[in-house]
């Protein structure tokens, strides 16, 4: 396989960049898919501008750039106009683009332009000279995903020298079957999905190569499951009574559906082969008492159990719960996590290959670091759709005497058919109850002029002694859609606005690991009484004294985002309340709320919205919102293309067991682009 350096104009820097987002060779980078496309719009005049919007505009610049230097970032701003109007051109955090602008000079410039009172602004433009610009309106152009350093240019750049170099992509589809499946060829797919025509091109490409990124799964999950049935139980157990105590000792008595998912566990511990089994449970249903419970009988029966989060405030969060929960039984646990001195990630490991430590939670740096275990006898993983299958594989490689009983838990509810294929190799246990001590929440959907209302309301509750949260879909200023609230101003201006009489904390993935955890504890223990973050809370965390989130642009979210975000509250006995602020088009003009949080509004169950999402968002709209991380498909969306995923999962049990296509597709299962696990 040729190396990206073989190609001109990329030299070790370059290349360094390109091996940063994972591409090695050429194959590598033709798939490296772009994740957006855009046409670009027939130039307009100052004055034609219906802001927001991204538009192009053919402008002289008026005066020099002026360098503005704001906490630690810049801001490069410079006026320009044409006969019709000026307007304020501004980049962040792109300094070196001064010595390009020059008062008198025409470009072509295209961004979003935004309105602030009567002046308008355009953010983020590009730069085209105006024959440039007429080439690149003639198609649609793709937009990489990129890294510091790596321009969109460079990789474009790249990509047509591999596609006119004249090797050929062989596909594994013969004809017949493509004409069967009504699929394109794999050749041309990989080539339109570059350099598409039209809309109509790129969905036929997406297409066959969602169907080849569902195929490989569906392949590797089959393997896994042939794998599942040959696994024994190297690990045997009872149930021993200090489970029973801990149930007994509950501040609450468990609801039916957390009984019988832990009489499926101990069933599958003391069984014949290993457990793999999936809890599948809407947020809030109470999984992590089922996931301690396995735990204890575990170290019970004399072994170790391990823990994995997503996140590390979510690990600290377990660790002390957990670790409080279980030292009565005289149950040691450990947390092990990437933030941890080198010092005290040795003295961790130690402790964990000695057998000191009987129950271990962490994070990936369990994997990726070398862990020993002296007795692993279960692996948990939380909220699984950020872990992938192959990682699962490798830590079951970590208990050295054979595979461990592994419990995946899952809050992305998925309709049963296809949960059958995406978790093929997993028993499900579903737990549809919630306690029954819960309120449902309370749910409204407003527009922007309600916000005051609602920062009155948060602080009625905050008087009442409750928490809330309050969640932007970005960190700053700026970045990505800058008409967007943020976290870090919207943290400022409401410290500001309540003065005294509430505590602001902020919280967002930027921040180190160490001052998440610092924050996070202090929501936990009452110290702050509003937070403001990103989606960062998303997962897992669970402060039942919360009643209120307030969620800003919450119709830039996918749905089963938003559930569960909104699952962070209505976790305690006290009503709970969600406020979604609907800044949409249709809000802002049509004066109509956004349709899809509609459907947040109407309910609160999980399987009800996956199936609701699944509807409005129909296979005609090619490039809708992802899902965020729900399952670790580059171009695949499980909810979108549920009819390509049953299309692959048919083809693959049609093809399986036939030697000639194994050996065929088997060259192609670790083919870049394919999730292979
Ligand atoms: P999730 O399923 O979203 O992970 P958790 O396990 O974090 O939910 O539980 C949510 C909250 O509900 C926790 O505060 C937990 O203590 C509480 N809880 C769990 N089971 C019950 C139950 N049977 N009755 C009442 N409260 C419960
Ligand atoms: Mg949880």
């Amino acid at each position: 396989m040729s190396d990206i350096k073989d190609l001109k104009g990329i030299g070790e820097k370059t290349a360094a960049l390109f091996h940063k987002v994972g591409v090695f060779s050429y194959d590598d980078l033709l798939h490296y898919y772009p994740h957006d496309y855009i046409r670009y719009p027939q130039i307009k005049q100052v004055s034609e501008l219906a802001a927001p919007e991204k538009a192009a505009l053919c402008l002289t610049i008026l005066r020099e750039p002026a360098l503005l230097h704001v906490r630690g970032k810049t801001i490069l701003s410079v006026i320009a106009g044409d006969q019709s109007g000026a307007l304020t051109l501004s980049w962040f955090n792109m300094p070196y683009l001064k010595k390009n602008l020059k008062a008198g000079m025409k470009r072509i410039f295209y961004g979003s332009v935004q309105a602030k009172g009567d002046s308008l602004k355009m953010l983020q433009p590009r730069l085209f000279e105006k024959p440039d610009y007429d080439r690149v309106q003639k198609s649609l152009q793709p937009v990489y995903p990129l890294t510091k350093g790596l321009t969109g240019n460079t990789v474009q750049k790249a990509v047509k020298q591999v596609l006119s170099d004249g090797s050929k992509t062989e596909d594994y589809l013969t004809e017949k079957e493509r004409e069967e499946l009504q699929l394109w060829e794999l050749e041309k797919s990989i080539r339109s999905m570059h350099e598409p025509a039209d809309f109509e091109e790129l969905k036929k490409a997406r297409e066959r190569l969602v169907f080849d990124e569902f195929f490989f799964f569906i392949r590797s999950v089959r393997r896994l499951k042939d794998q599942k049935e040959r696994a024994e139980n190297a690990y045997p157990m009872i149930e021993t009574a200090e489970c029973a105590r801990l149930i007994e000792s509950l501040p609450y008595s468990l609801t039916g559906a957390q009984e019988r998912a832990y009489r499926d566990i101990l069933r599958d511990l003391s069984g014949d082969t290993a457990m793999n089994r999936l809890i599948q449970g809407d947020v809030g249903s109470g999984k992590t008492v089922v996931a301690l419970l396995a735990m204890v009988n575990t170290v019970k029966n004399g072994f170790q159990a391990a823990m994995m989060a997503p996140t590390e405030v979510l690990a600290a969060q377990h660790m002390k719960k957990i670790s409080e929960t279980v030292r009565a039984l005289g149950i040691r646990c450990i947390l092990l996590t990437g933030s941890l001195t080198a010092k005290e990630k040795r003295e961790a490991r130690e402790r964990i290959a000695s057998g000191e430590a009987d129950i271990v939670i962490g994070t990936h740096a369990l994997i990726t670091d070398t862990v020993e275990f002296s007795r692993l006898a279960l692996v948990i993983t939380d909220e699984q759709h950020r872990f992938g299958v192959r990682q699962r594989e490798l830590l079951s490689g970590k208990s050295g005497k054979g595979m461990p009983h592994i419990l995946v838990m899952s809050a992305t509810p998925i309709p049963r058919t296809l949960a059958i294929i995406l978790y093929g190799d997993l028993d499900i246990s579903v737990m549809d109850e919630v306690p029954a001590s819960r309120l449902p929440v309370k749910n409204c959907v407003v527009g922007e002029g309600y916000r005051k209302k609602a920062y009155e309301f948060i602080l009625q509750e905050v008087q009442k002694g409750h928490q809330a949260y309050l969640i932007c879909t970005q960190v700053e200023e700026g970045e990505g859609e800058s008409e967007r609230e943020n976290v870090l101003d919207t943290g400022r201006d409401l410290q500001e606005y309540f003065g005294e009489k509430l505590r602001v904390g902020i919280l967002h993935g930027g921040m180190k690991p160490k001052d998440k955890d610092r924050i996070m504890t202090d929501f936990a223990e009452g110290r702050i009484d509003l937070l403001v973050s990103t989606t960062v809370v998303e997962v897992g965390v669970d402060v039942p004294n919360a009643t209120v989130m307030m969620i800003e642009n919450a119709e830039c979210f996918g749905l089963s985002q938003l559930h569960q975000l909104r699952g962070r509250i209505g976790r305690g006995s006290e009503q709970s309340y969600c406020i979604f602020i609907d800044t949409s088009r249709e809000r802002r003009q049509e004066k109509k709320p956004n349709e899809r949080l509609l459907v947040m509004n109407e309910t609160n169950d999980g399987f009800k919205i996956a199936s609701e999402d699944l509807k409005l968002r129909g296979p005609g709209d090619v490039f809708g919102i992802r899902q965020s991380g729900d399952f670790s498909f580059r171009l695949g969306d499980v909810f979108k293309d549920a009819a390509l995923l049953k299309k692959a999962s048919d083809f693959a049990a049609e093809t399986e067991g036939n030697p000639e296509k194994e050996e065929l597709y088997s060259k192609y299962d670790r083919m870049p682009g394919n999730v292979s696990l």
